[in-house]
């Protein structure tokens, strides 16, 4: 059975108090109300909070940290960056790259991704690969084409064995943060484009093994038909993982 992941992309919220709150709440509710053990959670805070969520986190478990962004080179003199390695230092598993907030306001092109993409792996961090359509391409019927760009161009460099660590995730522009779900038919349908196009360009086990997950806009009450697609394994949650009670039945959806 693939691997079911629910991770959440705090973006630039929380202070560390709300943070601390934050993720207290969410464990203490996994806790007592998720059984599924094939669900892993990922919780991305900001840079600042990383340890002090790491350390509420318990250990062993499903939880898992997760960074926003970092820088692709390993150190030096790159002002107000953060490398993978200093990320890795302080126990994040998990990086988000390739976010359409980070392609449109800090204009990161698959050619950087791609490094970033190299950067993470080198070290065993966990890549969260995002990809996904405008709303302009969408109606221009180039969704199909858009996607598979961004897969050749970002990730399908990668050997097989690498690209076996990589998680992707299936976020159309239109709905991140507009209260604009994809249908699940509409999800299900890019989903399954993606294992196919994995399957060409590995084989049918690699696409059948990667954990390929939805974002945009779900919530507690979307959550359940997105993840009862064959092809959407779980979701990279925004606005919703900001609200543990949300959050917690998003987990609880499959
Ligand atoms: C995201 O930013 O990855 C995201 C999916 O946001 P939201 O859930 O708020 O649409």
């Amino acid at each position: 059975m693939r691997q079911h992941i629910v991770a959440g992309n705090w973006k630039m919220n929380t202070t560390l108090q709300d943070a601390q709150a934050l993720v207290s709440e969410i464990t203490n509710m996994v806790a007592d109300e998720v059984t599924d053990s094939n669900v892993q959670v990922v919780i991305c805070p900001p840079f600042p909070f990383l340890t002090s969520v790491a350390k509420l986190l318990p250990e062993g478990g499903r939880f898992h940290l997760g960074a926003q962004n970092y820088h692709h080179k390993e150190s030096g003199a790159y002002t107000g960056e953060v490398s993978a390695q200093m990320l890795k230092s302080v126990g994040v598993e998990y990086v988000i790259l390739g976010h359409s907030e980070r392609r449109e306001h800090f204009r990161e092109d698959d050619q950087l991704l791609s490094q970033k993409l190299n950067a993470a792996l080198a070290i065993g961090l966990k890549p969260i690969f995002c990809v996904g359509e405008s709303l302009e391409t969408r109606e221009a019927d180039e969704t199909f084409n858009f996607i598979s760009k961004q897969l050749q161009e970002g990730v399908f460099h990668l050997s097989q064995e690498d690209f076996a660590k990589v998680v992707i995730a299936y976020e159309p522009i239109w709905a991140i943060g507009t209260g604009k779900t994809a249908t699940s038919q509409q999800a299900q349908e890019v989903h399954a484009f993606i294992r196919e196009q994995i399957a060409k360009t590995y084989d049918a086990a690699t696409a059948e093994n990667t954990t390929i997950l939805y974002g945009g806009s779900a919530n507690a009450k979307n959550a359940q038909e997105l993840f009862a697609q064959p092809d959407v394994d779980g979701g990279l949650i925004g606005g919703a993982s900001l609200k543990s009670r949300d959050f917690t039945e998003i987990i609880k959806s499959f």
